[in-house]
């Protein structure tokens, strides 16, 4: 399933979460757990304004944080979520004008997880995307640079070395540190039956290059890097995975019905 873009990215009324998959038994979703209240703090500059004069509703902004629970009873994790809110003009559901507290989230713990991940997925590589879940809305390339680090340990599982030998100025040999590009060309020489995925392991790896050089990414370029990173592990450690391609090219192959085992 590709990332829920519009999911991660909305910001909420605060009684109003949005409906989070629970990354621990995934059939649940976060909900603001019963009677309890968001604790919200207004901004020092809001609280220094004198209370006797006029306050334009844009002044009122400040820091949230609430306690969620999975909505699945066999489950109810619990999550912090955190981040900024500000206050807006709008229309209560009698539409009367109110003004509304609106909360942009920063951090929830445990991490929400936007993708999915096969039970074969090194549980290595798999600890380098929750890392970058945890700070995906502060900190988009340091997500990345997560997200590269999870390149690095998939390669170590597949047995590609860190270092390599190379001519050295006197003709001889020295071992040098081999970068992410040429490890992932190691692993097309090496490893012929993952071939199909290093064209989306190089992709991974630029954004994950952009994400740590050049701090430029944002959300999106670290969605892009997700969406292909959850494709490429599906195929490396999900058995029963088939791509839309490999659907279309049965169906034409067969000019009707895929070929199943059982039908
Ligand atoms: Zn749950």
């Amino acid at each position: 399933m590709p990332v829920d873009r519009k999911l991660l990215t909305e910001r909420f009324y605060v009684y109003d979460i949005p409906a989070w998959s629970c990354p621990t038994c995934g059939r649940g979703h976060l909900a603001l757990l019963d009677n309890t209240l968001p604790l919200m703090r207004p901004s020092a500059s809001f609280r220094k304004l004198p209370l006797e004069n006029y306050v334009e509703i844009e002044q009122d902004y400040g820091v949230f944080s609430l306690i969620a629970e999975c909505s699945y009873k066999e489950c109810k994790e619990a999550f912090a979520v955190s981040g900024r809110y500000y206050t807006e003009m709008g229309v209560d559901d009698r539409n009367f004008e109110v003004s509304l507290t609106v909360c942009d989230p920063v951090a929830i713990t445990p991490p929400i997880q936007p993708i999915k991940f096969p039970p074969q997925c090194p549980d290595n590589v798999k600890d380098q995307f929750i890392s970058a879940f945890a700070i995906m809305w502060q900190d988009a390339n340091a997500a990345l640079n997560r997200v590269r680090t999870a390149l690095e340990l998939l390669l170590d599982h597949f047995g590609v070395p860190r270092k390599g030998v190379s001519p050295d100025k006197k003709g001889g040999r020295k071992l040098v540190r081999l970068n992410l590009h040429r490890r992932i060309e190691r692993l097309a020489q090496t490893k012929k039956y993952v071939a199909d995925v290093i064209p989306a392991l190089l992709a991974v790896k630029y954004l994950g290059n952009d994400g740590t050089h050049d701090t430029s990414a944002n959300l999106d370029d670290l969605f892009d890097a997700l969406d292909v990173s959850e494709s490429l592990l599906a195929r490396l450690f999900d058995p029963n995975h088939i791509t839309t391609e490999q659907i279309t090219s049965e169906i034409l192959k067969s000019k009707g019905r895929r070929k199943r085992k059982n039908t």
